[in-house]
């Protein structure tokens, strides 16, 4: 890449890699059928309401969403019992987190990411000229939290901490988040990145806005495109208090949700509530099955708290993610994360889990040894 005149700390970033999609594996392996278990989408999506909603909503597309930019955070203050004022939009939690790193990184700052979780934070700290301090998961494949109080300085502005973690699926206890926000330094944050938080058990995972309320140094990024199933509406929010969303609509673009999303959006918050609980009910059960079968299968399953699984395979993981494709199955080999023995896979249906398994048992077979 050398693009005339462009920041030096472009240079520094690396581009997302995202899963493969069913257009390229069907042309590549000449299927007609593909099953999508890459990217953490909801099978049962789009909702009822939401689409009928975002469909009726096409015919003011020429219009400034302003009502139900207003309505959303409003809908969505009500669900944590809270004021608008203390939630932000974005074009997903990718561009929610991008505002977030606008808003507090200064060239210079350090960051601490886990190594082996979401790409995004690294990339977006870089190209703010922040100074990148990765830290290792524990043996458990969980974020260690006394790695990241040992990286913690004085110039520590943000922790970005993925809770569950993509890609291993688990959870930080709220002491840990305790501990962390102990000995942050003063001007610095923790953000807490919860895309997948919705399909964890509520007692296990920290109650982010008692902290908030308390007047901790904690913001929660969340989406719709998992657990609401609108992943291609682009549609994110951050839950801060209110002087921190101040700062984060001041930088951020005007307007950053679009009017399709957000009506979707607040459908899946009203009118969809009950079909969007009971697709994750349906998928927290077969996130249960699957990781036992799996393990009859011999490979080691990691407790997965979000919507899907990470598991060790008793083989190479591109070798069996690359028979799977052949076989119209798209996995995550996570060997870019330095697992070269994991795959990550999405809770489908049960008819494409049922597949899922015996193309796993198949390819388990064929690479013996
Ligand atoms: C999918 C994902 C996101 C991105 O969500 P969008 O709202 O689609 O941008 C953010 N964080 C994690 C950990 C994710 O897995």
């Amino acid at each position: 890449m050398n693009i005339t005149g462009a920041r030096k700390a472009v240079y520094t970033a690396e581009a997302y890699v995202s899963g493969k999609s069913m257009d390229d594996v069907k042309k590549e392996y000449n299927l007609t059928k593909v099953i999508k278990l890459g990217s953490n989408e909801n099978p049962y999506s789009p909702f009822p309401n939401a689409i009928k909603a975002m469909t009726e909503e096409l015919s003011a597309i020429g219009i400034y969403p302003e009502i139900n930019f207003i309505k959303l955070r409003e809908t969505l203050g009500k669900k944590f019992n809270l004021t608008s004022e203390y939630i932000g939009l974005g074009h997903g939690a990718g561009g929610v987190l991008e505002t977030i790193s606008r808003l507090f990184i200064e060239s210079g700052d350090e960051v601490i990411v886990p190594t082996q979780s979401y790409r995004l934070y690294r990339e977006i700290s870089k190209i703010m000229g922040g100074v990148v301090r990765e830290v290792s998961l524990d043996e458990n494949y969980t974020i260690s939290v006394e790695n990241i109080i040992k990286t913690i300085n004085a110039k520590t502005k943000i922790v970005w901490l993925c809770n569950p973690n993509n890609p291993t699926g688990t959870i930080i206890k709220k002491e840990d988040i305790d501990s962390i926000l102990d000995v942050l330094p003063e001007s610095g944050w923790l953000v807490l990145d919860e895309a997948y938080v919705e399909f964890s058990n509520t007692c296990e995972v920290p109650d982010v806005v008692k902290y908030i309320k308390n007047n901790k140094h904690l913001l929660s990024v969340r989406t719709f495109s998992k657990y609401y199933g609108l992943a291609g509406a682009r549609l994110g929010y951050v839950i801060a208090a209110p002087n921190v969303i101040n700062g984060f609509d001041t930088v951020s673009e005007p307007f950053n949700a679009n009017r399709i999303a957000l009506a979707g959006g607040i459908q899946c918050l009203t009118s969809d509530k009950e079909n969007v609980e009971k697709a994750s009910k349906l998928l927290i059960e077969e996130r249960e099955r699957v990781s036992n079968e799996l393990e009859k299968l011999n490979c080691e399953v990691t407790k997965s708290h979000s919507n899907f699984i990470f598991y060790k395979v008793p083989c190479d993981g591109e070798e069996l993610g690359t028979y799977m494709l052949k076989r119209g199955v798209i996995v995550r080999p996570c060997s870019g994360w330095g697992y070269s023995n994991h795959i990550r896979v999405t809770v489908g249906m049960r008819e494409e889990m049922d597949e899922f398994l015996k193309v796993t048992k198949d390819g388990l077979e064929a690479l013996k040894d």
